[in-house]
């Protein structure tokens, strides 16, 4: 937008752009998406609306030190898939998109190796494993990397432009729509198949660190990923999955900073206050040190519960090597927590590390929360597929993960847009997006309204009181649910008083926007499961048993007559042998 604001809506001019491919979000699956289709075919049209820029963009922007998930030599993908099951108590997980991920994943890895990422190697030449599935990189400049390859290859990025909207015919999705957020521009993409891979929904609960001191989005995900994704696809009536296996980790206090990094890379035990190693002494039933990664993220939090908090990562055995050596992996992944470590003169021999429970997250690269897919990608929606956190049921992608199901998106949309062809642009459509998305920026001098961050603020600490947020380590109710979804209603119909000063301001609305159009479906999953079935990421202290018939998916999906949402379930399907709980 020039400096001279427009008068009025319909002198904001709208650009309308044609594509074979549209991928929204161009992060780490977006990216390796884009790349794919260009090498499958040089001559297709891929176009990638990113709301950042694409260098520095999404989960991987500051960098990485490991990349989570990588077979080694003698493990095979079922093994990779087992591990995963297990790592979420047994399931339920979409086992067969498990399994397909993981045999594309290390040709996803290499990839990235051929491309520049320095991956660390012994003098044989293997990768270094951290732990079972994990190697050791030197990732600050992953997303460069990934970016550069797909501009390399000749896709064509709109950076800072934010999608708002899925563009559709009827029930099938043709492209989306969406704003500059620095030119004001309004954008049209039209394409014959779209990829959704914006990565997954962060702000939805008051993080504990957000204060008048510390940064307003303290958090560990990236602040930018707000679940415009899943909100899209929400108001399409698309099928979600799992929203209510929340991400929640254990990270450094203060600072949300990451703790494998320390707890795995430098074998640091996580203790109490009294200094006994909590998961052997009091998660010994639960599998001590190798307890499902849920148990293992909430024990700190328990320990508090207990009066036994704080916790920390034991850092008092490393040497003056090794303490370098961690602040490099930091200086990789997390630079400013060597800067915070400085900043409180902490020497972490002497003084360890202290780690606490994050905000809970919706994110299906880590839990498995996302969009009911099929295996070629595709959601409910036809025309629409989604890679990397946006597409649900399969937990531990990770990088590679990532990496490896946009590769698969796009082969899915490329066989899927062989056989359609674009229908004329719906005007109609549009014009009604465009008065929807800038509404906010014309309410006049003297409109009395609500601000994007006064609503923000009173959905967080909705969300974080009832709906389990970290104030409540992570437990929530019935009647809290209700409390919330009754809220949450209230504060979707306050949206037309929301305001935007600028620019800015406009996509802190938006955001807000589809974080409710999220949160609310979320609050419907965590009704849904009336059981505890993994203490920390979904507690219901009114059912605190795991239910034997809740041993399926819950999924929902916005009825787009009646507006409401409705939550039903999917059977599990064990298609990788074993005993469902063991790696
Ligand atoms: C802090 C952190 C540390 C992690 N550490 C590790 C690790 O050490 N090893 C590991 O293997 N994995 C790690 N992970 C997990 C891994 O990085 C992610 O699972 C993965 O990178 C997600 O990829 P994605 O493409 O789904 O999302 P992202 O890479 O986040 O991409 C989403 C993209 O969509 C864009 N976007 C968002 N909204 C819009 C919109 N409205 N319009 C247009 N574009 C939009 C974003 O700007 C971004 O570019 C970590 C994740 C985080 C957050």
């Amino acid at each position: 937008m020039s400096k001279k604001k427009p008068e009025s809506i319909s002198e904001i001019p709208t650009l309308v752009i044609d594509a074979d491919l549209l991928i929204i979000g161009g992060g780490n699956a977006g990216c390796f998406s884009a790349i794919e289709a260009k090498k499958l075919n040089p001559d297709l049209k891929v176009v990638i609306m990113e709301k950042a820029h694409i260098s520095r963009s999404g989960a991987t922007a500051a960098g990485m030190d490991a990349l989570n998930t990588y077979i080694p030599n003698g493990k095979t993908p079922e093994d990779l898939v087992r591990w995963s099951r297990s790592q979420v108590g047994g399931g339920p997980i979409r086992e067969d998109l498990a399994l397909s991920n993981a045999q594309n994943l290390n040709e996803a890895v290499e990839d990235l190796e051929r491309w520049g990422l320095p991956i660390l190697r012994d003098e044989e030449g293997n990768a270094k494993y951290r732990g079972s599935w994990d190697i050791s990189i030197h990732g600050e400049q992953l997303k460069p990397i990934m970016a550069e390859k797909a501009l390399e290859m000749g896709a064509e990025v709109y950076n800072r432009v934010a999608a708002t909207a899925l563009l559709m015919d009827g029930d099938r999705c043709v492209g989306a729509m969406g704003f500059g957020v620095r030119d004001g521009k309004f954008y049209v993409f039209r394409a014959k198949a779209t990829i959704v891979s914006t990565g997954g929904a962060c702000g939805l609960y008051k993080s504990y660190t957000s204060d008048a001191t510390n940064s307003h989005h303290q958090t560990w995900m990236c602040p930018f990923n707000v679940g415009t994704g899943y909100a899209m696809g929400i108001r399409q009536g698309a099928e979600m999955t799992s929203f209510e296996q929340r991400w929640v980790a254990t990270r450094t206090k203060d600072f949300c900073g990451p703790v494998d990094t320390i707890s795995v890379g430098y074998k640091a035990a996580i203790i109490n206050a009294k200094g006994e190693r909590i998961l052997q002494k009091h998660y010994a039933h639960l599998g001590g040190d190798k307890a499902p990664r849920y148990i293992r993220a909430n024990a700190p939090m328990d320990e508090w519960l207990a009066g036994r908090g704080p916790t920390y990562a034991d850092t008092t055995h490393l040497s003056p090597e090794e303490v370098k050596e961690l602040k490099t992996d930091y200086l990789n992944e997390r630079p400013s927590f060597v800067l915070f470590l400085a900043a409180r003169g902490q020497d972490v021999t002497k003084e360890p590390i202290e780690v606490y429970g994050s905000d809970p997250y919706v994110v299906g690269g880590h839990t498995q929360s996302g969009y009911w897919v099929d295996i070629e990608r595709m959601t409910t929606v036809p025309g629409l597929f989604a890679a990397g956190e946006t597409a649900g049921g399969n937990p531990n992608k990770f990088v590679g993960g990532c990496a490896a199901e946009g590769k698969l998106a796009t082969r899915g949309a490329l066989k899927y847009s062989a056989s359609v062809s674009l229908p004329a642009l719906d005007q109609a459509q549009v014009e009604r997006e465009k008065e929807r998305v800038f509404a906010p920026l014309f309410k006049g001098p003297d409109f009395d309204g609500v601000s994007p961050l006064e609503m923000e603020e009173r959905m967080q600490r909705l969300m974080d009181e009832y709906a389990g947020g970290t104030s409540q380590f992570y437990r929530t109710n019935e009647e809290r649910l209700d409390y919330a979804l009754k809220n949450l209603k209230m504060l979707q119909s306050q949206v037309e008083f929301l305001y935007a000063k600028d620019l800015h301001d406009l996509k802190d609305a938006h955001e807000i926007i589809d974080r409710l159009e999220v949160a609310e479906v979320l609050v419907h999953h965590l009704k849904a499961r009336k059981e505890t079935r993994w203490p920390g990421w979904q507690t219901r202290s009114d059912y605190p048993e795991i239910d034997p018939n809740l041993d399926c998916f819950v999924e929902t999906r916005r009825n787009k007559e009646t507006g409401e949402i409705e939550s039903f379930t999917r059977p599990y399907e064990q298609i990788v042998p074993g005993d469902r709980d063991k790696p």
